[in-house]
C-alpha cells in the first residue's frame, strides 16, 4: 500500500465536484425476466444535494440504486456520471467515489464491528495508519465507537445498519472529487434519535462536503426535511419530481399511496405534515 499523510483521511470539503450536475439517466428501462421493473427514467442528481427516492413497496426504488451501482447492469449510454458514462468508469477508481448502503446486508461471520468498517478500506490504497484513522473516524461519525471490538453478529439490527453506514463512508473516504452516497432505507431498523441523526449526517455530507446523497426513504415527513429533492416512483415510472412543498401535494399521496393523508400546509419556509 501506498503511504500518504494522515490529514488526506479525513474531509472532502476542498475536492471539486465533478460537474454540477455530476450523475444523470436518460431514457433508461429495466427489465427483470418478463417484468418491466423501470420505465422511462430521466433525472439529474444534482452534488451538494440530497435527493430522495419515494414509493410504494415494489415501486422500483432499490432497482434503480442496483442500477446506479451497476449491481445491474444497463446499455452504456444511459446513465452518466461526470465526464464519462458510468460503465466507462474503471471498477476500482468507481468503488472510492460511488456506494450504496444497500437494503439488506448479510453477514454472519464473527468479524468485529472495527473489521466489518475496515473492509471499506478494500479499494483504498492508504497506509495501515491511515485507515485505522479512517475506521475511527467513520465509526465516531456513527456513535458506534464504543462498540468497536464486538463481534459484528451480536448486534442489534440498528447498530449493524450504522456499522454499515460506516464501512460506505470509510470506501467513499478517498474519493478525488465528492462522491455519491446511495442509502437504501438507512433508516429502517433505527430508533427515532438514530433516525435523525443519520439524516443529518447524510444532510451535512451532501451540503458542507458536496456529495451527491440519494436516499430511500419511507417517512414521507422526514423526506420532506431533509431533502433538497424529492422524487416519487410508482410502478417502475417517476410519477413527480421536485422540491419537497411541491412534490408532496394531497393528490400525489392519494395517487401514488392510495392513502388519504391528513396533511397540513407548510407553514412560512416550513415543510408540509403529512399523517
Ligand atoms: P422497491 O425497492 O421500490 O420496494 P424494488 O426495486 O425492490 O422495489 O422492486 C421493484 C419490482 O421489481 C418489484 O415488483 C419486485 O418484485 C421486482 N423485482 C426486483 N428484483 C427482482 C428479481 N431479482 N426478480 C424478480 N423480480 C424482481
Ligand atoms: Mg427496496
Amino acid at each position: 500500500m501506498a503511504a500518504t499523510s494522515d490529514s488526506n483521511v479525513t474531509a472532502h470539503s476542498a475536492k471539486p465536484h465533478i460537474g454540477h450536475t455530476q450523475l444523470s439517466i436518460c431514457q433508461l428501462n429495466v427489465a427483470i425476466g418478463q417484468k418491466t421493473v423501470l420505465r422511462d427514467i430521466n433525472v439529474q442528481f444534482k452534488s451538494g444535494a440530497v435527493t430522495a427516492l419515494l414509493g410504494p413497496n415494489g415501486a422500483g426504488k432499490s432497482t434503480l440504486l442496483k442500477v446506479l451501482c451497476q449491481e445491474i447492469s444497463t446499455p452504456r449510454q444511459h446513465i452518466r456520471l461526470g465526464h464519462r458514462q458510468l460503465t466507462d468508469w474503471p471498477r476500482a477508481e468507481l468503488a472510492k467515489s460511488l456506494a450504496v448502503l444497500p437494503q439488506h446486508a448479510s453477514l454472519t461471520f464473527p468479524f468485529t464491528v472495527s473489521e466489518v468498517v475496515a473492509m471499506g478500506l478494500y479499494p483504498l490504497t492508504i497506509s495501515k495508519k491511515s485507515g485505522e484513522i479512517l475506521v475511527a473516524n467513520q465509526l465516531a461519525a456513527v456513535g458506534l465507537t464504543s462498540l468497536k471490538n464486538r463481534s459484528y453478529p451480536t448486534l442489534s439490527g440498528g447498530e449493524k445498519q450504522r456499522v454499515q453506514l460506516a464501512r460506505v463512508l470509510t470506501q467513499l473516504s478517498q474519493s478525488p472529487f465528492a462522491p455519491i452516497l446511495l442509502l437504501d432505507e438507512p433508516t429502517s431498523a433505527l430508533d427515532l434519535a438514530q433516525q435523525h441523526k443519520v439524516l443529518e449526517l447524510a444532510r451535512g455530507l451532501a451540503h458542507q462536503q458536496g456529495y451527491t446523497v440519494i436516499v430511500v426513504l419511507h417517512d414521507l415527513n422526514q423526506a420532506a426535511r431533509y431533502s433538497d429533492q424529492l422524487i416519487v416512483l410508482k410502478q417502475g415510472r417517476i410519477v413527480t419530481e421536485g422540491i419537497p412543498a411541491q412534490a408532496l401535494s394531497v393528490d400525489t399521496i392519494r395517487q401514488v399511496w392510495d392513502y388519504e393523508p391528513i396533511y397540513v400546509p407548510a407553514p412560512q419556509g416550513g415543510h408540509p405534515l403529512i399523517f
